[in-house]
């Protein structure tokens, strides 16, 4: 008997794209960057190493069926695990979508690979990409991406120059602050630069609102992100976090599932997904909304992280 994989999770709103149905084409965690604000942790696997890690056929297939079922979504967008990229189908996976249906697809990346003629060929097929850059000199990348190391920030940045030059879809670039690494006026003067000669139609930028892969990286403040955000230009904008009166009445139910599971026992992440049937990053942000707001805390039991209800008075 085969085993039965899923490649889709979502429909989920995001603060950026509106209803986003999200696909992953890598495994838990491919990725060439390492980032310090990573909200999926650290990465296991880093690497450039390109390959099929999972079937284009597969996640055509399934969401052939979510189609077939009725499938509500503003966005299809490739994301998830890791970064997208690194799966060599991932422009098979679009040129799939698109025969399927309408809906436009976004490309989640961190535009590593994007020296590599093949990746940016495949990446101008989605509609709108959405890549990032922290850093415009490489001691400023080391500290806060911790890339592979044939990378430099030369090749990323000449990289996603090419590709703007080539891709005629709406480039939308994000750029993750950190207090203490990227902030400063002179690190912010060179991005500013940088994104001078990438010329992507937006810019946006992202502070710690979850759980982060290190400790002690914390939100930046709005009027401090807005001030930056004057420094670099016109069109850049913070994001700001998603407002709950805007959620699915089903985001909503799965929230209230969360907190339930967790009032009858502590649970950990694992649990939570595999209890509701939902992605790590879906349920990463709302253990991380939880706790900000007092509502569930963490606990560690023999090396395992597990959460629990603030209401739950016996421990694990
Ligand atoms: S934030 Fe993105 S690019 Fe950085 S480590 Fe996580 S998955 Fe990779």
């Amino acid at each position: 008997m085969t085993e039965q994989k899923k490649y889709l999770f979502g429909p989920v709103p995001s603060r950026r794209l509106g209803l986003s149905l999200g696909v992953d084409l890598v495994p838990f965690k491919y990725c060439p960057l390492d980032c310090v604000y990573c909200q999926l942790g650290k990465t296991t696997n880093l690497t450039i190493q390109r390959k099929e890690y999972v079937r284009a056929e597969d996640v055509l297939e399934e969401l052939k069926q979510r189609i077939a079922q009725g499938l509500r979504a503003d966005v299809i967008t490739l994301s998830g695990s890791g970064e997208p990229t690194l799966n060599s189908s991932f422009g098979k996976v679009i040129e799939g979508i698109k025969k399927l249906t309408d809906i436009p697809v976004v490309v989640l990346t961190n535009a590593t690979l994007f020296y590599d003629e093949q990746v940016r060929q495949d990446c101008a097929k989605a509609d709108i990409v959405v890549p990032s850059l922290d850093a415009a000199d490489n001691e400023t990348f080391e500290k806060i991406n911790r890339p592979e190391k044939s990378l430099t920030v030369e090749k990323l940045i000449d990289g996603l120059c090419k590709f703007r030059n080539e891709f005629t879809g709406k480039l939308w670039l994000e750029v993750f602050m950190v207090e203490g690494i990227n902030t400063g006026k002179e690190q912010t003067q060179k991005l500013k630069e940088a994104i001078e000669k990438i010329k992507p139609d937006k810019i946006q930028l992202n502070t710690a609102v979850r759980p982060t892969a290190e400790s002690g990286i914390e939100r930046i403040p709005i009027e401090r992100l807005e001030s930056i955000a004057q420094q670099i230009g016109n069109n850049c904008q913070v994001v700001a976090d998603y407002p709950e009166s805007e959620q699915t009445e089903n985001m909503l139910i799965k929230s209230e599932q969360i907190l339930d599971m967790l009032k009858r026992r502590p649970c950990s992440l694992d649990d939570i997904c595999a209890g509701l049937n939902i992605h790590r990053n879906h349920a990463l942000k709302y253990i991380g909304r939880f706790e900000n707001e007092g509502k569930i805390v963490a606990e560690i039991k023999n090396g395992k992280k597990f959460y629990k209800s603030s209401e739950h008075k016996n421990t694990p």
